[in-house]
């Protein structure tokens, strides 16, 4: 008894070792890997990342152009941010947030031959807007 009241006391004066979370937030450590990010418009949809992924929590559609991870079922070991060929996957130093629902982390992008026919499709247009003599035309 004597024992308890001991160490009651002495842990009303100590400083506390637990914080106020979510209210106080301690900082990342040194690359602490939080939360899986992946720059969408680099990503080329090669579905290696879905292929390593060990939790087989990241489904790629290389025709739709979109990339989704199961974040609850994802153990954060880095082995897709390790083998993606263009570097797009990274781990930020971040807390994830307390959810209510199990969404998805969902990634629309766009396929690249897409990309490079609408920058040929527009750079004309921006040529004729800059200067119509480059095209060859003659100003009335
Ligand atoms: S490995 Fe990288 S480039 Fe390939 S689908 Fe995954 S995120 Fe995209
Ligand atoms: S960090 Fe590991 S478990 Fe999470 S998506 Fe990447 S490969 Fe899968």
């Amino acid at each position: 008894m004597l024992f308890f009241t001991k160490t009651a006391l002495g842990n009303l004066l100590r400083k506390y070792s637990t914080r106020m979370y979510p209210h106080v937030v301690r900082e990342p450590f040194k690359d602490a890997r939080g939360e899986l990010y992946n720059e969408i418009d680099k990503c080329i949809f090669c579905m290696k990342c879905s292929k390593v992924c060990p939790s087989q929590c990241i489904t790629v559609d290389n025709k739709a152009a979109t990339w989704e991870c199961d974040p609850f079922a994802c153990v954060y070991c880095g082995v897709c941010v390790e083998n993606c060929p263009v570097s797009c996957l990274h781990m930020k130093p971040a807390y994830r947030k307390a959810v209510y629902d199990r969404e998805m982390i969902h990634m629309q992008g766009e396929l690249k031959k897409k990309k490079a026919a609408s920058a040929q499709k527009t750079a004309p247009e921006l040529a004729t807007a800059a200067n119509p003599d480059d095209l060859g035309e003659s100003p009335e």
